[in-house]
């Protein structure tokens, strides 16, 4: 039996939905949908980024857990901030995909969090955290949809697109740059919707992820 196949809350499998699949998080179905996160309550002038993983290059994307550690210093001994998650397409294949914090548009973790340790940036829609403020109460795990807050000795920890890894603007995270093939992608979603000619479709959940799968 494949690992893939035990369904917890760290593994997604898709159906066969009608607009091609749907994970399995967090014990939560999310259908992909092609929708721009503009519809699910985003200001329109607000421009959102996100990924966009391509399921169909087969790529373990063990290449980005690695970069992602070593840009954020984080020891072997701890998780990275993304993570491998095992996916059943339509056509009843498993393929590994790439996640990570889905930045989404209306952050349940964000809500949940008594310290305003978590905010969105209005310039490019990223959910990031003040660790200064967190107390380390752990709601926001519970409130995410996906599972994506870990928690060390400085509070939550979760991916902030590597800007406190230094990352600069117009600059690819460290888990994208470490994927030679194009399997991964991070740029505006619109952008990311466009260039992909229509087969990257956005995970819906009541949060609004900014994720793109195809
Ligand atoms: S994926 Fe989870 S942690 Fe990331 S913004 Fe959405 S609710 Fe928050
Ligand atoms: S663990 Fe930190 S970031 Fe998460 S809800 Fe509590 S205070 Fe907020
Ligand atoms: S963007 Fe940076 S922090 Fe987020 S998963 Fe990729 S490497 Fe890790």
């Amino acid at each position: 039996m494949l690992e893939s196949q035990n369904i917890s809350r760290r593994s997604l499998v898709a159906g066969g939905a009608a607009l091609g699949c749907a994970f399995l998080v967090g014990g939560k179905l999310v259908f992909p949908t092609g929708q721009a996160v503009a519809d699910s309550g985003e200001t329109p002038e607000t421009v959102q980024y996100g990924f966009w993983c391509d399921a169909s290059f087969n790529n373990d994307f063990k290449e980005c857990v690695e970069a992602c550690r070593t840009a954020n210093n984080i020891p072997a001994d701890e998780e990275a901030l993304c993570e491998v998650r095992d996916y059943l397409s339509k056509y009843g294949r498993y393929r590994h995909v790439f996640t990570s914090c889905m930045h989404c548009a209306d952050p349940s973790c964000m809500k949940a969090c008594p310290a305003s340790a978590i905010s969105k940036r209005q310039e490019d829609g990223i959910v990031v955290v003040d660790h200064d403020r967190c107390i380390g109460c752990k709601y926001c795990n519970t409130a995410c949809p996906f599972d994506v807050p870990r928690y060390n000795a400085s509070g939550m920890v979760k991916c902030d697109a590597c800007l406190s890894a230094g990352r600069t603007e117009g600059k690819a995270p460290a888990c994208v740059e470490a994927v030679a093939n194009g399997a991964l992608h991070f740029g505006p979603i619109d952008d990311l919707i466009k260039e992909s000619g229509g087969r990257a479709m956005q995970i819906t959940a009541p949060t609004g992820p900014s994720y793109l799968l195809s």
